[in-house]
């Protein structure tokens, strides 16, 4: 994305105000030494008695509710980034010396007394007017903010955009239609289904095509994508076993906000529809 190459060329970024810059990365030689590298694990305590449990054990323990995009950027043994290497040299020191530090993750604002005191201090220093500390951000918070603000755009796109109809006709929203890619992995079958535009009679005869629009299991009904996808018998066999897969998990086979909310109803629906694709031609041309 453009905002993120001009972050890295100008090192400021318009989200921050232009006193904090952007981190240089560490040197190489600066990492720990690869043998010694290790990924940090979090625990996850979340309810004041799991704290208490907790504090009961042996060792030092550091507690955060920061953000789980920090929280990876610190957990990486092979990051560049300059306070991340810190960290992991002071636990490297701290294990050679058998002291044992345990880092825990907390739920923010859930009425954890530590958490509840270190929210109060963040606040009185944020309202101080002190110099900042740390004035340096790494880069992968632009490129997280970013990729943020391009999901939101091209969600409101999806909401907006009056083009894709049928698509939203399947897929309401921008998140079933990300889920739905996902899942699906979009391959010429999927890309045929969902967008409406493929081999399919009813499609081809809308540009005269082709000399009609009926299919050819009975020649008299319109071939479309839902008749091909439930109700064209040339295809009973993968509908059925679509069918079943969706009756036993107790869903309905055509709402595709229901079929992307299991695995085995993306799988024999993915098997369906790429079975009519690859068999439309041939449907089509026998006749
Ligand atoms: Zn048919």
């Amino acid at each position: 994305m453009a905002d993120n190459e001009l972050t890295r060329i100008s090192r400021k970024s318009q989200y921050l105000p232009n006193d904090i810059t952007l981190d240089t990365p560490a040197e190489p030689e600066k990492l720990l030494h690869p043998s010694l590298r290790k990924s940090i694990k979090y625990c996850e305590e979340s309810s004041p008695n799991d704290i208490e449990n907790i504090e009961s054990q042996n060792g030092y323990r550091i507690f955060t509710d920061g953000s789980k995009h920090d929280e990876k950027e610190i957990a990486n043994p092979n990051s560049y980034n300059s306070l991340v290497v810190v960290i992991h040299k002071i636990l490297h020191q701290c294990q050679t010396k058998n002291l044992s530090i345990k880092l825990l993750w907390v739920k923010g604002h859930s009425g954890i007394p530590g958490n509840e005191t270190a929210d109060l201090a963040a606040k009185s220093a944020a309202t101080s007017h002190r110099a900042y500390d740390f004035t340096q951000f790494p880069m992968s918070y632009i490129r997280h903010i970013n990729s943020q603000r391009t999901a939101a755009e091209m969600k409101s796109f999806y909401s907006q955009n009056n083009q894709s109809i049928y698509t939203k006709y399947l897929l309401p929203t921008y998140e079933d239609l990300t889920k739905f890619t996902q899942l699906l992995k979009p391959n010429f079958a999927m890309t045929q289904f969902l967008s409406n535009h493929g081999y399919h009679k009813e499609y081809l005869h809308r540009f005269k095509i082709t000399y009609d629009d009926k299919c050819p299991c009975d020649s008299s009904s319109i071939q479309s994508m839902a008749h091909l996808v439930q109700r064209c018998p040339v295809f009973s066999r993968t509908r059925a076993n679509h069918e079943i897969a969706c009756t036993l998990l107790k869903i309905k086979p055509y709402d595709m906000t229901e079929i992307i909310s299991k695995e085995s109803s993306v799988e024999s629906f993915k098997n369906h529809i790429t079975h009519i694709v690859n068999n439309l031609k041939n449907l089509n041309g026998s006749r």
